[in-house]
């Protein structure tokens, strides 16, 4: 090593120590976003509403479909009307054909990594080499225009580009047809959003049908043609229409879907249709349409008869269905708003004991919860089906996770799954189905959102419920990781890796409880919070759309709040770095000397500068000089020196310094007990930290002596390290074994 670099290394290693010595005390946490956010325009305007010229594009589908119940398949065609608001012209469109993410060779099977150990379990090694003997897909029959002339079109991965024949101008409408057909997969091997379950004791399927027909993109007036490809994290982007679908299927099976059946006589026997009329009339219980007996008789049937249902849907962003002779009906009319909506569940005996107990009435709670939170419920109907995954969600249908032991006992952790489950799909409905945000990108606008509502909804209604992952406190363990290896919320769905359960549901649905509770207070975030849904009801919100609408409706500037939660990996962790006790000397204490005028400097220096290890020195005194004359400037009138001393004689002052060691901004809470035992609450805003983001200090004024302060007491702000917000150190342990008993 030569000696020039010897010297770069040293002065290197100086200004290293240097920076480490003084911790930067201003970091722009409460400078506005500014461009950070898109800059405001006709369409999207700086109050987060959809500005004067908002447009969207729109896309009207009549499909066919057969399911094979014999080899598996789905076989289609459907007439895509397709509706130009923008104003510009298109030459192309674009579509999402997503089953081929399935396809031999697609970018998810390549891109997935995936390491070898000692031991593998033969499922997993073969899901992540794609060895299971499944050919997924779509397959593309044809695209024609109206007059079946055909139309050029190129597929890349899961995403095709049809040209047409002149550009498409703004207000015109372009129709074409599609036909296509796929493999279904069998979601035991090949896990997915959608697919097919099979039941060996029976030799019976369950299908799960969902992003089956190739769909439009959105195209919008944030970034053109949104088109980006689909890996399987990110989920949908899609436009807004109405669809008339028929599909056929072996006419022993029960379907349900995305709409609202249209010929129940053609596919109903009497008995059921009187149920179901039934059903529609009956709002306190569910209404069986097909009985457990009934769906075990038909579990030997195979039918070879074909049914086509038929079902509508105005206004939707997507079509998804679910279709099995193994299925129970029950169904449930529901109050909303001016509306009866019906609540509808699907599920095999195997879910029985659980299903028909807990569903229907899932499903009108979360109707019942969310609609006074955002909107009424705009559909006809809700429907939940019972599958063997997590949970999916579609428009007024969702496929949702959760069966009872196979005695048909439920412990109460099935309980509290399968009920979140259904009230988190459910809710979806809201967001994204009706306030449709981006998905693809931003996991966190609908997940986020509706986790939160999820987590409202099972406090509200399932009071025994545990909800805590959705909280302040359930976020904690996640935040207390390597902020280093963390992502934002704001990265992109699919780039969130481990973090994307947790950023895209967990932490916005905490950061949002603590806004409600904390930050803003209930009366004034529901009101944001339900100005954000109705701005953007049917129409297609964007991040910076529903974090200026929260502060439009508010009066809270919350820039802070976006960029410490939402654009950082920074955590909640406050320090209580010092206490420090005080009385002020007063003329009482040596009453010969009142008339003489005391001097400053009385406060040992040294004490001051001391760190305090609890209270047990007794308080300092100081001493309040009286207002020296330069103070009063051109005033001509004074204060009286003598009545401020009064106000403060007997009283304890307390100088309380505050450390913000994780980065993240946060409201401070401080909990005072007193000497007799009583106790004071006392919340301050996060502003607090606007001067010095790292340190604060702050004198309070307390009537009582005060044995011991907790920053935090109740667990909200998500702090990471509790053990440092008390003080006197030896009452925290106390306190914070007395909090853990208690969420025990
Ligand atoms: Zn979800």
């Amino acid at each position: 090593m030569n000696k020039i670099h010897l010297i770069v290394l040293v002065l290197l290693a100086s200004l290293t120590a240097g920076a480490q010595d003084q911790q930067p005390k201003w970091q722009g946490k409460f400078e506005q976003l500014g461009q950070m956010l898109p800059t405001p325009n006709s369409y999207r305007s700086s109050s987060g509403a959809p500005g004067a010229s908002y447009w969207q594009q729109k896309a009207d589908y009549v499909i066919d479909v057969e399911l094979n119940d014999e080899n598996q398949t789905i076989t289609g065609s459907e007439t895509i009307t397709y509706f130009n608001n923008a104003p510009e012209d298109l030459k192309y469109l674009w579509l999402q054909l997503d089953q081929n993410i399935n396809a031999d060779g697609s970018m998810t099977k390549k891109t997935s990594g995936g390491t070898i150990r000692d031991s593998i379990p033969a499922k997993m090694l073969a899901t992540t080499t794609s060895l299971f003997d499944y050919k997924g897909g779509y397959s593309i029959k044809l695209v024609k225009d109206a007059m079946d002339k055909d139309l050029p079109y190129i597929i890349n991965n899961t995403m095709m580009r049809v040209d047409l024949p002149q550009p498409l101008k703004k207000g015109e409408k372009f129709t074409f047809k599609i036909s296509w057909s796929y493999n279904i997969n069998d979601m035991m091997m090949i896990s997915g959003r959608s697919g097919m379950e099979f039941f060996p004791a029976d030799g019976n399927y369950i299908y799960f049908i969902a992003q089956w027909f190739p769909r439009m993109c959105v195209f919008d007036d944030y970034e053109g043609w949104q088109n980006k490809q689909f890996l399987g994290a990110g989920e949908f982007a899609l436009t807004f229409g109405n669809y008339k679908v028929k599909i056929t299927v072996p006419s022993d099976h029960i379907v349900g879907a995305s709409g609202w059946l249209q010929n129940p006589k053609d596919v109903l026997t009497k008995d059921q249709m009187a149920r179901f009329e039934t059903a529609r009339k009956t709002f306190d219980q569910p209404v069986f349409i097909v009985t457990q007996d009934e769906a075990i008789k038909k579990e030997k049937e195979r039918s070879k008869k074909k049914s086509t249902w038929e079902f509508h849907a105005d206004n939707v962003r997507d079509f998804a269905f679910s279709s099995s002779r193994k299925y129970i009906w029950d169904a449930m009319a529901i109050k909303n708003g001016g509306n009866n909506p019906l609540g509808q569940s699907l599920y095999p005996k195997e879910g029985y004991t659980l299903w028909s107990k807990e569903s229907t009435m899932a499903i009108k709670n979360t109707l019942d919860v969310y609609s006074a939170r955002t909107i009424d419920y705009p559909y006809p109907t809700a429907y939940s089906c019972n599958w063997v995954g997590g949970g999916m969600e579609y428009p007024m249908i969702s496929f949702n996770g959760g069966r009872p032991a196979k005695d048909g006992t439920i412990s109460e952790r099935t309980l509290t799954r399968t009920v979140s489950v259904i009230v988190h799909e459910v809710g979806h409905n809201y967001f994204p189905m009706i306030i449709n945000s981006d998905e693809r990108k931003d996991t966190w606008m609908d997940e986020g959102l509706n986790s939160f509502l999820e987590k409202e909804t099972i406090k509200e209604r399932y009071p025994k419920l545990d909800h805590v992952s959705n909280t302040p406190k359930g976020i904690v363990s996640f935040m207390k990781g390597d902020k280093a290896m963390m992502r934002p919320i704001m990265a992109m769905s699919d780039n969130q890796g481990r973090s994307f359960g947790p950023n895209g549901y967990n932490k916005p649905a905490a950061a949002l409880t603590l806004l409600r509770e904390t930050v803003m207070g209930p009366e004034l975030f529901d009101k944001a919070f339900k100005e954000y849904s109705q701005r953007w009801a049917f129409k297609h919100p964007k991040p910076s759309d529903f974090f200026r609408t929260m502060e439009d409706a508010s009066a809270v500037d919350l820039d802070w709040f976006w960029r410490g939660w939402f654009y950082s990996t920074d955590n909640v962790d406050l320090t209580v770095d010092n206490v420090k006790w005080f009385k002020v000397k007063t003329t009482t204490v040596d009453p010969e000397k009142k008339n003489i005028s005391v001097k400053a400097g009385d406060l040992s220096a040294t004490l001051s500068k001391d760190k305090a290890v609890d209270f047990s020195n007794g308080p300092q005194e100081f001493t309040v000089t009286n207002t020296p004359e330069t103070d009063y400037r051109d005033f001509r009138s004074r204060i009286d020196d003598g009545s401020v001393r009064k106000k403060l004689d007997g009283k304890n002052l307390y100088e309380v310094t505050l450390k913000n060691t994780g980065g993240l901004v946060s409201p401070v809470i401080i909990e005072w007990t007193f000497k007799d035992g009583s106790k004071e609450l006392e919340r301050l805003p996060a502003e607090i930290w606007r001067l010095n983001e790292t340190e604060v200090k702050k004198v309070f004024v307390k009537e009582k002596e005060v044995v011991n302060i907790v920053i935090d007491p109740n667990l909200e702000t998500a702090d990471i390290n509790v053990t440092d917000n008390v003080f006197p150190k030896k009452a925290a342990v106390n306190k914070f074994d007395e909090i853990k008993k208690k969420t025990n």
